[in-house]
């Protein structure tokens, strides 16, 4: 699933624009993930400037 590093993330939105599952939601002072509806494409991760995201399998391991 897709983490947040909170205090990375400046709530840009650039991740919003290339969710194909559109399942990224940008408030005032964090963002959201709905991870139901995520497809885990990692296009958010690679397009994140202040890499702020990651994709980390169930067992917790990193898979960017
Ligand atoms: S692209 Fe990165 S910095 Fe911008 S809103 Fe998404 S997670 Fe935050
Ligand atoms: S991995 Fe893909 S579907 Fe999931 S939040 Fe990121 S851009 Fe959206």
């Amino acid at each position: 699933m897709i983490i947040v590093d909170r205090k990375n993330c400046d709530r840009c939105g650039c991740c919003v624009s290339v969710c194909e599952a559109d399942c990224i939601s940008v408030y005032e002072s964090r963002i959201e993930i709905d991870h139901e509806k995520c497809v885990s494409c990692r296009k958010c991760v690679w397009i994140c400037p202040l890499n702020a995201l990651e994709f980390r399998n169930e067992n917790g391991s990193l898979n960017n």
